[in-house]
């Protein structure tokens, strides 16, 4: 290794370059590695985390939501977009469903997460949990969201009436239009700005239609507006160049799934991932040739693979991306089942060095618990990181809190459990031709963890000061270090470990931000 800093050049060996640590015949987990510290000359805020997630679509935060029932539906993928990432949407539903939740992602353009709720004039509100997801109940001609608007209903007018019985039409008490509204593209700054100079609570976000129709496709308040106004700033939302967030959606390799692309498209996705455990089958190449041929504008990104053979099978057939890992989800039993699989961080190095050659993108798919798996991911040659378990928790995440003993939890599960199967999900599992249903994953619960627009800022924040300490001030940078053997590794023993842990401390409290 040549020294740069500090006195005349020295040559040495110190550590191992990536290519001499992977081919020992070992599968390392993230955890079983350490990269060593290289030269510091420039700050933090000059490292740049803007990557590509395929040939075609650039990403400025490299962080992609899985798409899991429990991790990506559209307030996930909204709020993705909207920090300078991606959110894949899950394909355990019905393909006019999963498009919808696409479209409404997509017609979003601040990342608020209310559940809009309509009604028709004929309705009744029997209790306050019908405002549980949003602050006010719209009123239209026909009770959906693609009808005329009629009126509103705050739950504070609402409560304030004397009778809430059944009888009590909304049309009755509702407030009529006109109604204060601001159109969708509105900023943070001008929603907020308005909000206070009308001395509202709420305002709905509305879109106009080519026929004059208005849709409401948001509804702001100002106490969520405070909240997000404190968060983080990231990079710059991932918008397509139709001006709408990009949203991305998964579907699997069967004939029918032609038919849900065909509906994804009509919805606008922007990019589409081949799910798949084992992703070097002949239904999937069969699968990207179709999707080539019928949609060659879409980016399309095959997997999953763990090997440089499989990879070289998807790039030949015409990927645009390769999602990497198999059994290194936090929810996954496929190793312990089938005894296949790669540890991650060498399967990660592996596919990324024949991607690489052909200008492949990377994702690094599962097993992210913290910032520094992120940062090993990403040096050791994936261009973009996909989290389940790291964003299960999140405000954003589809399913509500429950409590488990003293703490707030979310449900998380495998989509190769019994429970996700049981709703479609087998086909990722190669499941649905056979009788026997094996499990490849199990159903659990994590953490509350608040909103993705506050912990995600945070943790690239500790993403750029890893690359930092690598003196690696873009990906472009790492990777570059990582192939000319400047960057140097070593294998962590079990003491090493413990030891790059918390240890040996009675009590303590951990914060990270
Ligand atoms: P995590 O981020 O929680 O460690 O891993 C998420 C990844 O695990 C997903 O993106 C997907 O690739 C994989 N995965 C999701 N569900 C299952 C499952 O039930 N079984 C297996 N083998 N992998 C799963």
């Amino acid at each position: 290794m040549d020294g740069i800093a500090g006195g005349a050049p020295f040559t040495m060996e110190d550590g191992f370059s990536a290519p001499k640590l992977f081919s020992q015949g070992y599968s390392y987990t993230y955890d079983d590695v350490i990269f060593l510290p290289h030269y510091i000359d420039f700050p933090t805020d000059a490292v740049s985390l803007s990557s590509k997630l395929s040939t075609n679509l650039t990403l400025s935060v490299p962080c992609v939501s899985s798409p899991m029932d429990t991790v990506t539906e559209s307030s996930m993928a909204t709020s993705m977009a909207a920090l300078g990432a991606i959110g894949f949407i899950h394909s355990n539903n019905s393909p006019s469903h999963q498009a919808s939740l696409v479209r409404s992602a997509k017609s979003h353009r601040l990342p608020f997460t209310s559940d809009l709720v309509f009604l028709s004039p004929s309705d009744s509100i029997l209790s306050a949990d019908d405002f549980a997801s949003s602050p006010c109940i719209f009123v239209t001609q026909s009770g959906t969201r693609h009808s005329k608007l009629l009126g509103i209903v705050s739950l504070s007018d609402w409560q304030a009436l004397p009778d809430k019985s059944e009888a009590r039409r909304v049309s009755d008490y509702m407030k009529k239009s006109p109604i204060h509204s601001l159109p969708n593209g509105s900023q943070l700054e001008d929603v907020s700005a308005y909000l206070a100079a009308e001395n509202l609570d709420f305002v709905p976000l509305v879109r106009r239609h080519q026929d004059d129709e208005e849709e409401i496709v948001n509804v702001v308040t100002s106490a969520e507006l405070e909240r997000i106004k404190g968060f983080p700033k990231l990079g710059l939302p991932t918008v397509g160049p139709d001006g709408n967030f990009m949203v991305g959606a998964s579907i699997g390799t069967r004939e029918s799934d032609k038919e849900r692309l065909e509906h994804l498209v009509k919805a606008g996705v922007n990019a589409v991932i081949l799910d798949s455990s084992q992703g070097n089958s002949i239904y999937q190449l069969e699968m990207i040739k179709y999707v080539k041929r019928a949609y060659p504008e879409l980016d399309l990104i095959g997997g999953n693979v763990v090997t440089m053979y499989q990879a070289q099978n998807l790039i030949q057939a015409g990927v645009d991306g390769l999602r990497v890992g198999m059994g290194s989800g936090s929810i996954c039993t496929t190793q312990e089942v089938c005894a296949v699989g790669r540890g991650q961080a060498t399967a990660v190095y592996k596919v990324s060095s024949i991607a690489e050659q052909s200008g492949v993108p990377v994702i690094a798919d599962g097993g992210i618990s913290n910032s520094g798996h992120i940062v090993k991911a990403l040096v050791l040659g994936a261009s973009t990181v996909m989290m389940g378990s790291f964003l299960a928790g999140s405000t954003e995440a589809p399913g509500t809190y429950q409590y488990q003993g003293s703490i707030r939890v979310k449900k998380y599960r495998g989509m190769g459990s019994l429970e996700a199967m049981t709703k479609g999900s087998d086909a990722r599992y190669l499941g649905d031709t056979s009788k026997l249903k094996i499990a490849q994953g199990v159903v659990g619960a994590v953490a509350d963890k608040g909103s993705i627009l506050k912990f995600v800022p945070y943790t690239m924040q500790a993403v750029k000061q890893g690359f930092q300490d690598l003196g690696a001030s873009s990906l472009q940078s790492a990777h570059e270090l990582l192939r000319s053997g400047v960057l140097r590794l070593e294998v962590r023993t079990g003491a090493a470990q413990v030891e790059g842990g918390i240890h040996g401390l009675v009590y303590y409290a951990k914060k990270s931000f």
